[in-house]
């Protein structure tokens, strides 16, 4: 299983950088989560879109899906339909953001289990500011990805059983939103069996100097490709 990082800031992106979005590659399907601004141009440089197995979004938040408009002019022009995997809901920015002809749109909650070309796929319910899923894949090893939260004894469900967790935990000790900080990446650290890679930075703050020296937390750098 490989894990690309198309964007890893959060709530906009650094000067050149872009905001959340990962590629996945296992069993020979590749599953992209989240679509932040400046990730479709990533994604692109990678792969042609028509290889691209399922979108996953973990919550609705701009920062997380706002490529999928322009990636709605690319599918009408190839007229080629994605298949789309999302909490969904009744608000108007879920409608103009997710009803189009070449979605091909399923909604999913904690209840849903997905065979995405033989990796599984699961959900959990996390705490952030709106309703936000974590997602655990099992191909040959097994990530998770905690979505946008705050701190919750669930993210050592998730762990449990992972190679890697890639986790919102890069924000500034102290920090009062709804993020984990540093000192969650150091706690998560302490099961030497999980690789914690800390993402959702924020522009303003880079969490290097806080986290170097774990020997399992991995400072992601956009583009680079990890073997989970
Ligand atoms: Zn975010
Ligand atoms: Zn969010």
């Amino acid at each position: 299983m490989k894990l690309t990082i198309l964007g890893k800031y959060g709530p906009y992106p650094k000067a050149g950088a872009a905001c959340s979005g990962y590629l996945v590659e296992s069993k020979g399907a590749k599953i992209v989560l989240d679509m932040g601004a400046g990730t479709l141009s990533r994604l692109l440089s990678l792969v042609d879109i028509r290889e691209v197995d399922a979108i996953i979004l973990s919550h609705l938040h701009y920062d997380h899906t706002s490529d999928l408009l322009p990636l709605r002019y690319l599918l009408e022009e190839i007229d080629h339909n994605v298949k789309i995997y999302a909490h969904t809901d009744d608000s108007e920015w879920c409608k103009i953001l997710l009803n189009h002809k070449n979605f091909l749109l399923t909604h999913i909650d904690e209840n849903t289990t997905l065979d995405i070309g033989g990796n599984n796929v699961s959900f959990l319910l996390m705490n952030h500011s709106v309703d936000n899923y974590a997602i655990k894949i099992t191909g040959d090893r097994t990530l998770a990805y905690t979505g946008d939260t705050k701190y919750t004894d669930k993210v050592y469900t998730l762990m449990s059983g992972a190679n890697a967790l890639l986790a919102d935990c890069a924000k500034p000790y102290g920090f009062g939103g709804p993020h984990m900080n540093v000192s969650d990446a150091i706690a998560f650290a302490r099961d030497k069996d999980v690789k914690i890679i800390a993402t959702h930075w924020g522009a303003g703050y880079n969490p290097t100097d806080d986290l170097k020296g774990y020997e399992n937390i991995i400072l992601p750098e956009e583009l680079a490709t990890y073997n989970i």
